[in-house]
């Protein structure tokens, strides 16, 4: 019998064309990179953007979107001005690093899984979004796509300490748009890793993109986004032409 699914990496199985290669991202202080798997995002974890977005925050539990491994796009690149948007919106977030596999971790588990957190930006196509919101379809059109997750960095957690007073805020051309706390998040990062690994095997090489604070706007070609994360290295991203 011929089975049906292989490892592509697998030596001696023959694949038909390249598989496809996953991004790794830098680690503070390390040689050795962080290899990406999956990315998960959490939507309306600050009250005040969920009110921005005319929702109000669901407290019985978080809620979640996935965008593709190969979305990941390092801090400090220029990106196209995406196709089929005229709203293209810049999230600045935590993001999480798993470090270890988890599956329905207690809490003492979550904060042991957490490697460390680097400064991200979930960029968004808002219009498609909010239509499929509205018709009450899926969000992967407006959220995921090519060089839609950006990602600085990452800091072991052990150098980041406990997540709380933190300032989150970002910058579009010198000018502040989001500014905000990270105890500001409705979930935390150990409340997130916790309530997702109830659904899912998270495992090294998982990121999770936190959510964003109020303040999110939309950006145009020759715009350079900034944020920051006490503690973490910044993130930037320049806005290129129409692709
Ligand atoms: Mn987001």
């Amino acid at each position: 019998m011929i089975e049906a699914v292989k490892s592509a990496n697998n030596e001696g199985v023959k694949t038909l064309f390249g598989s496809p290669s996953y991004p790794a991202v830098a680690v503070d202080g390390e040689d050795a990179t962080y290899p990406v798997h999956r990315i998960f995002c959490v939507g309306r974890n600050y009250a005040e953007h969920a009110k921005e977005m005319g929702v109000e925050v669901d407290r019985e539990a978080p809620f979640y979107f996935l965008k593709d491994a190969q979305a990941i796009v390092q801090s400090g690149s220029s990106v196209p001005y995406p196709s089929g948007t005229s709203n293209y919106h810049y999230e600045m977030e935590l993001v999480i690093a798993i470090g270890k596999p988890v599956f329905k971790a207690s809490a003492d588990e979550a904060k042991a899984a957490i490697y460390g957190y680097a400064a991200g930006l979930d960029m968004t196509r808002r219009d498609l979004q909010l239509e499929a919101r509205a018709k009450q379809r899926p969000w992967d059109l407006g959220k995921n796509f090519e060089k839609s997750a950006v990602i600085a960095s990452i800091a072991k957690s052990a150098t980041v300490g406990e997540i709380g007073p933190q300032r989150i805020w970002l910058s579009v051309g010198g000018i502040v748009k989001q500014d905000a706390h990270l105890a500001d998040l409705v979930w935390s990062p150990v409340e997130i890793v916790a309530h997702l690994s109830r659904f899912y095997y998270l495992a090294p090489g998982d990121l999770i993109y936190t959510g964003t604070p109020a303040g999110v706007g939309a950006v145009v070609t020759g715009d350079q986004i900034h944020g920051e994360i006490d503690g973490l290295t910044p993130v930037t991203l320049t806005i290129g032409g129409a692709e």
